[in-house]
């Protein structure tokens, strides 16, 4: 895995470091039929276009990826920290497209990043009680169900609850699964009016649908932007 690029402080420009940057290149010879190793270093090159600036090695911070899109899509941009010990730098990391290499920025400003409120899967929520319930709990006793449930998730925080996974298809959501004292919670708002059987139902309901992105476990949506670095010299700010 990388974990360390090469800055040059005088351009500002990155390389990853690692063994990828020695793969050579193939150009594939229809004939005869075989493959043409072009030789090919990324490091080598960079540290000649770069020859006689600054260079030094910094470390990626563990943890502090993030970017929008599809896990699965390699052209995606992500943004992490980087550090030297001294100096902590955001960086970006794009690629063009799925067969070029990875470019990586310095990027002036700090990421600020937050797990953001845990929300209910109310609308998947309603379907699935319709379909699994719909012939033996009533609607309006569904209806207030879904409502204990959002009630009960408003007041609760990502930290509280246990992450069950990613969604493969959106790199900031996640799913949360309630804890057992919050079932019990759902319930208690409907044990005045609601008979026995039929909390059972819906207890035995709640149970069945917390795996993963299961409807009873709620949708934690990431957020983060870039805050742009402070102007140093106070004359440029007022100009
Ligand atoms: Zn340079």
């Amino acid at each position: 895995m990388l974990t360390t690029l090469l800055r040059c402080y005088d351009c500002n420009r990155l390389l990853s470091l690692g063994p990828h940057n020695r793969a050579p290149g193939w150009s594939a010879r229809v004939d005869p039929a075989e493959d043409l190793e072009i030789p090919w270093d990324d490091e080598e090159d960079f540290r000649l276009i770069h020859a006689g600036h600054r260079l030094g090695e910094v470390r990626i911070r563990e943890g502090t990826a993030i970017g929008k899109g599809c896990w699965g899509d390699p052209t995606r941009a992500i943004w992490f920290e980087a550090t030297d010990g001294r100096e902590t730098i955001l960086v970006r990391r794009h690629r063009m497209r799925i067969d070029r290499p990875a470019v990586y920025e310095v990027i002036p400003g700090r990421l600020v990043s937050g797990p953001g409120a845990p929300e209910v899967q109310a609308r998947d929520l309603r379907r699935q009680l319709d379909f699994d319930l719909g012939d033996k709990v009533p609607a309006t006793i569904r209806g207030r169900f879904v409502a204990a449930v959002e009630e009960v998730a408003a007041g609760l925080f990502a930290e509280d609850l246990e992450n069950v996974g990613a969604d493969p298809q959106d790199a900031l959501v996640e799913y949360a699964r309630l804890g057992e004292d919050n079932r019990a919670q759902i319930l208690d708002r409907l044990r005045d009016s609601v008979p026995e059987e039929i909390l059972r139902r819906l207890h035995r309901f709640m149970i069945e649908n917390m795996q993963g992105n299961d409807v009873m476990n709620l949708r934690l949506r990431k957020s983060f932007f870039i805050r742009e670095q402070e102007v140093r010299n106070p004359q440029a700010r007022r100009a």
